[in-house]
């Protein structure tokens, strides 16, 4: 029996982590960060919270006696990536990468910006009214803006206040449709909308702005750190076999 460590967080993750379950021979640990008070959890072992940087992570996988690593975390998150394959060199176990390939510019066009400060400098230039599509934890790059309004979208509660002078908080829960966020996009009156590029299928809030002729400003993945990646699900259960 061996036992695989996922690293979570994101619906992709969750369906791996499913799968793999299924899988005869491997036993599977799903972990993560804690930030969501419902989280999407598959069925199999649960673990949440941080492992206390890359030193702590070196000592979980040898604990809890883990095999192989998956990161499945979103592209985003940066420093458990960099945790994650700095933690396996120093333990020398396999590691991978899952990450579902960045959106690219075709049917819809955006600006293309590297960071959130990027995207702050951009929208000085781009309306009154912004829809700051990147969740609620990166803000205060924007606060500077204070003649602005912003719209933010979140599936709860945000456990900070939000750093911004002239907001509207939804809360709502996707996936959204293009009609859904076509509405939202026209009664919000939005002006620009700004996105992180979390890839896998367009999303529909992009084809709605590109339709309406509103502003994309597209805040680019960081790089990965280096090793294997892969992109579909298929292919890492195929890694594992
Ligand atoms: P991050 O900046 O890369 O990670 C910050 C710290 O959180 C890590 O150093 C680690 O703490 C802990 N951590 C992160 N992911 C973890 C996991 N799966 N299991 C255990 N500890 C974890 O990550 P983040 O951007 O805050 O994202 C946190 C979680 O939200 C991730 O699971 C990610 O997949 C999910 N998520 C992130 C985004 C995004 O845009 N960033 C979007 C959707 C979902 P220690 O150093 O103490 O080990």
């Amino acid at each position: 029996m061996k036992r695989l460590l996922i690293l979570g967080g994101t619906g992709d993750a969750a369906k791996l982590a499913r799968e793999a379950s299924q899988m005869s021979d491997l036993e599977v640990v799903y972990s993560l960060a804690g930030r969501t008070r419902n989280p999407n959890l598959p069925e199999c072992k649960v673990r949440i919270g941080g492992f206390g940087g890359v030193d702590g992570l070196v000592s979980y996988l040898s604990e809890a006696e883990i095999d192989l690593v998956i990161d499945a975390t979103h592209p985003f998150a940066r420093a458990m990536a960099q945790h994650a394959a700095e933690a396996c060199v120093q333990a020398n176990i396999p590691r991978l990468k899952f990450c579902r390939p960045a959106w690219r510019q075709g049917d819809v066009s955006w600006i293309s910006v590297v960071d959130y400060a990027g995207a702050a400098e951009y929208l000085k230039e781009l309306g009154d009214r912004i829809f700051l599509s990147i969740g609620t934890r990166d803000l205060k790059a924007f606060s500077s803006l204070t003649e602005k309004w912003f719209l933010i979208r979140a599936v709860e509660q945000p456990a900070m206040p939000i750093p911004l002078d002239n907001h509207e908080l939804l809360l709502e829960r996707g996936p959204f449709d293009e009609a859904h966020e076509r509405t939202l996009l026209v009664t919000c009156q939005i002006d620009a909308l700004v996105s992180k590029n979390s890839g896998g299928a367009m999303a529909a809030k992009l084809t709605a702005a590109h339709d309406l002729g509103i502003p994309i400003v597209m805040i680019e993945q960081p790089d990965l750190p280096e090793g294997k990646v892969l992109d579909r699900i298929e292919d890492v259960l195929e890694w594992l076999q």
